[in-house]
């Protein structure tokens, strides 16, 4: 798996390309939680530098809510929210871990965490550091970010 770092730049490759998708699947740590998600093999993970990005590493990738299918687990899944509470870090209640959750960027969408993908399927991973902590400023400069949520062909 090739480990491209790209720092502060929007790329293209996003997830709703049609090109190279495939189903990925993945879920929490203890089993309860599962999930399939259908992206690109080659995956755009955002490494963001807000609070609480950092304090749980949360690294992701944006998928439209359409691609991302709960198999199991929803009574199993508790939400955390803070400020302005559109962001939703759902992660489970037995374990603890946050396999994928509702990024304040993309709230019609679903940031996925690419170290909960079962393997096998993820080609090459692109990291993209995110500036959370300038969130409103991060956003606004930000090219691509926006279109990672929208459905196939829909890009604004
Ligand atoms: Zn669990």
């Amino acid at each position: 798996m090739r480990d491209q770092r790209v720092v502060g730049t929007a790329l293209g490759g996003t997830c709703n390309s049609t090109m190279d998708v495939v189903k990925h699947t993945g879920g929490c740590h203890c089993g309860a939680v599962r999930f399939e998600v259908w992206c690109s093999q080659d995956l755009h993970v955002f490494h963001c530098d807000c609070s609480i990005c950092t304090k749980k590493q949360n690294h992701h990738f944006i998928v439209p809510k359409n691609n991302f299918t709960l198999l199991q687990g929803l009574d199993n899944l508790t939400t955390y929210s803070f400020n302005t509470h559109i962001a939703k870090h759902t992660f489970c209640k037995t374990c603890g871990v946050q396999s994928f959750y509702t990024p304040r960027s993309n709230p019609d969408g679903y940031g996925i965490a690419p170290h909960c993908l079962d393997p096998g399927t993820v080609r090459s991973v692109t990291v993209e550091t995110f500036c959370g902590k300038k969130w409103e400023e991060s956003m606004k400069a930000h090219k691509s970010i926006r279109d990672m949520s929208q459905p196939a062909g829909e890009t604004h």
